[in-house]
């Protein structure tokens, strides 16, 4: 097994980990109805890209209590 052959002393750890939080998402408002979403990304709350419907977004889905 491969083991480091210096310790990484505090200093060159903490430099190292000075590239790694991370960002904010930068949403967008969708063109179809306003929502924030993803850029790039079809619209989960109402399934458009690009001002056309590509997902049909199912409104609820009728559970039946008393079948379970
Ligand atoms: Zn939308």
């Amino acid at each position: 097994m491969a083991v480091p052959q210096n310790k990484i002393s505090k200093s060159r750890r903490n430099m190292r980990r000075a590239h790694d939080a991370l960002v904010a998402a930068n949403p967008n408002e969708c063109g179809n109805c306003g929502e924030l979403k993803r850029p790039h990304h079809v619209c989960p709350s109402c399934g458009h890209y690009d001002q056309r419907e590509v997902v049909a977004v199912s409104t609820g889905v009728d559970i039946d209590e008393d079948a379970a």
